[in-house]
């Protein structure tokens, strides 16, 4: 497939033109060479680009991509270094930023919420864009301890973990990655469980004080399944190949 085609394709699923980003989405360096394979992976760092190189993919696709409008404009240093690497290789690379946050189906936050089995998946009303924080319910009323450690199990990484107090879960809030300023929304919404990837320190007075449990399971484990489920449709609706990398960060 030509790049421009696979990136109309991804522009059809992911509708990025109704979001307003930090960072362009879509196609972020063009080879314009046919792609038969691609990598998936959270970031593309120079250790996915390495890993796309040994496995001969055409094309990465990622969930953190470059140019973030908070970023100097220069090509200098590491990023010289990997938009050398990509360049001197012929992959292109596309990248997918809130677009695959707030995805109602791809989306990091959903596909989060099916992995802790959470049930009725709904946006969290009046937050901007929609998708980026989501509301889920357990399927019983569930303990802190008990719902902590399905996050361990299932994200092979231990989370932090703060109680709001002696009260059962029932309704959580989700938004992944560097989410933890939406904590206040997770509490205005009446969850009893807020999720993300990582805590400010403020964060644990807000959930300490205002009585709604806490956990940051990390920004990069919390954000490996949305571009791993778009990579999988992706494979299963057209003949390109797909092979999710992932790439540990402990942060
Ligand atoms: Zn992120």
């Amino acid at each position: 497939m030509q790049t421009k085609k696979l990136e109309q394709l991804l522009n059809q699923w992911l509708s990025p033109e109704i979001i307003s980003d930090y960072c362009p989405n879509g196609l972020q360096l063009d080879s314009e060479k046919t792609i038969e394979k691609v990598v998936t992976g959270v970031s593309a760092t120079q250790a996915l680009i390495d890993s796309a190189i040994a496995l001969k993919a055409d094309a990465i696709l990622v969930h953190h991509g470059y140019f973030w409008k908070s970023e100097p404009a220069q090509i200098v240093g590491m990023k010289y270094q990997r938009l050398k690497k990509l360049i001197k290789n012929d992959i292109s690379l596309f990248a997918y930023h809130l677009p695959l946050d707030v995805h109602p189906e791809f989306g990091n936050n959903v596909q989060l919420a099916k992995l802790f089995e959470l049930e009725v998946i709904d946006p969290v009303e009046g937050i901007k864009p929609k998708g980026i924080l989501m509301q889920a319910e357990t399927k019983s009323a569930t303990a802190l301890a008990d719902f902590a450690s399905l996050v361990e199990r299932k994200l092979a990484r231990k989370p932090l973990v703060i109680s709001g107090g002696d009260f059962l879960i029932n309704k959580v809030a989700i938004c992944t990655g560097g989410g933890q300023s939406f904590i206040e929304h997770a509490l205005a919404a009446g969850v009893d469980l807020f999720i993300t990837g990582e805590v400010s320190e403020q964060t644990v007075h807000v959930a300490t004080e205002m009585g709604i449990h806490f956990i940051a399971a990390g920004h990069h484990a919390t954000e490996r399944y949305g571009i791993k489920a778009l990579g999988e449709y992706l494979a299963a609706n057209t003949d390109i190949q797909v092979e999710f990398v992932d790439i540990d960060n402990p942060a």
